[in-house]
């Protein structure tokens, strides 16, 4: 994606809108139902649960902007901290037409899971406009951006809140809150926000990081299992930034990737595809079909008899009308939110392993992490060097989902969830409560 263009896909701190997850939960409920569930397994204060189940603050601003013919239109924004017992908060901002209240609380939520099981220093928040960033144009996009960041000013900033490129905002978006965020403050502070272009104190290497989460955890999964890469079948549902550097790296590492897809359909080969010979949606939009011999559906490559299915295109497309048919041994989730909870409880009847989102596609989040520290301390890491520490930080979040896994009997969702929660009821436990 150009820096001036429209910005579509969902940045590396992104959490599917509510209605992407399942068509009767929303996001709200579905972070409040996972820490239910999770609770349930630990023997925690029960007064901390209740507190998690609600944000500490949600501010909600007026953004008028002007439009380039001269008139003024006015737009609500969000900004929803749900818990900072950890540090700073942090999560994406979206600019989406259907961004509400619940909606950011909710998925403040979510990060706030994600941070902890990645035991990143960071709580959950979650933000955006209401707004079509599709109908404005660049100019209005920047200005939009100026005056939200104007707006959420006292709230944000390196040691309290640190936004990130979701759902309608990308690098740019993110360049432009940085600079007038600084402006205000009479001084550069790159660390205001992560997800920004290199050469404003962006990292290296952070756009392909929540790919190259998902194979190293899908790597991971396969040795737990015994089963060596190079006798692995991989179906990729997404070639994006998720889906085509997953798919890549595993290609690199051994693995046999036998279908990718786009919003057209999908590229089949039993045999193998040279994932480096089909571009990504970054290099040339949904152009996968067109360089297949046979092409089959998204449906179908969902339930190919394959060893790993990575869906990541987007939230909601396991669901109780094809869960049964699912043929892979492991589901590795690249996308949010793909598995509906009803689909979730019949792969857990039918064995099959699933790798819930919150550790899987973590190395956004993390990378985003390796920038902010990059940033306060005022010194660049080599690509070199991020790729060896998000290495070393999945690994150390796989080994604490691995141990709770084997503890206790229970999914690697709840294993993943029950290594957050019980991070964060300690921590709550631990400052105590102030009187
Ligand atoms: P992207 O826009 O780069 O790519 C999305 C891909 O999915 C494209 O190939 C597109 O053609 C395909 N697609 C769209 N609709 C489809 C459909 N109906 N059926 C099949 N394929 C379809 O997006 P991305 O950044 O790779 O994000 C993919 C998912 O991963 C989203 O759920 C996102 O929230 C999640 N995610 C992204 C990041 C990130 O940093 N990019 C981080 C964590 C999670």
């Amino acid at each position: 994606m150009t820096m001036a263009s429209t910005p579509g896909s969902a940045g590396e701190e992104s959490t599917e809108s509510a209605t992407d997850r399942t068509t009767s939960e929303s996001a709200l409920e579905t972070a409040r139902r996972q820490l239910h569930h999770a609770a349930e397994h630990l023997d925690i204060d029960p007064n901390v649960v209740e507190r998690l189940r609600h944000p500490k603050t949600v501010h909600e601003v007026t953004v008028p902007v002007e439009r380039d013919d001269g008139t003024v239109e006015v737009f609500t924004g969000y900004r929803a901290h749900h818990d900072s017992v950890r540090g700073p908060y942090k999560g994406g901002l979206r600019y989406h037409p259907e961004v509400t209240r619940d909606e950011c609380v909710g998925l403040g939520m979510w990060m706030t899971w994600k941070c902890a099981v990645m035991d990143l220093p960071f709580g959950g928040a979650k933000g955006g406009v209401a707004v079509d960033p599709k109908a404005l144009s660049a100019e209005e996009r920047e200005r939009l951006t100026r005056r939200f960041a104007q707006e959420l000013r006292d709230v944000i900033g390196p040691n309290r809140d640190i936004p990130a490129p979701d759902m309608g905002t990308d690098p740019q978006t993110m360049a432009w809150l940085m600079d007038a965020y600084s402006m205000q403050e009479g001084e550069t502070i790159p660390g205001v926000v992560t997800g920004k272009p290199p050469v404003v104190g962006g990292s290296e290497g952070r756009e392909e990081a929540p790919g190259r989460s998902v194979a190293i955890i899908t790597r991971e999964v396969c040795e737990y299992y015994d089963r060596p890469l190079e006798e692995t079948t991989v179906a990729v549902q997404g070639y994006g930034s998720v889906g085509a550097n997953a798919a890549r790296l595993l290609d690199d590492w051994g693995g046999t990737v036998v279908a990718i897809s786009d919003v057209n359909g999908a590229m089949y080969d039993p045999e193998g595809i040279d994932t480096a010979s089909v571009p990504s949606h970054d290099e040339e939009p949904e152009a996968v079909t067109t360089y297949a011999d046979t092409v089959i559906s998204n449906d179908e490559l969902l339930t190919l008899d394959v060893d790993v299915l990575v869906p990541a295109a987007l939230g909601n497309v396991i669901t109780e009308q094809n869960a049964d048919a699912i043929a892979a041994e492991f589901v590795v989730e690249g996308a949010n939110g793909p598995t509906t909870s009803a689909a979730d409880s019949i792969l857990a009847e039918r064995d099959i392993v699933v790798i819930p989102d919150i550790i899987a596609n973590a190395g956004g989040v993390t990378v985003s992490y390796f920038e902010w520290l990059q940033d306060i301390n005022r010194r660049a890491w080599s690509l070199e060097r991020v790729h060896d520490e998000l290495e070393t930080e999945m690994q150390a979040a796989w080994r604490a989902v691995r141990t709770e896994f084997e503890r206790r009997d229970v999914t690697w969702r709840d294993a993943a969830y029950i290594v957050a929660l019980s991070r964060i009821a300690e921590a709550h436990e631990t400052r105590g409560l102030w009187p």
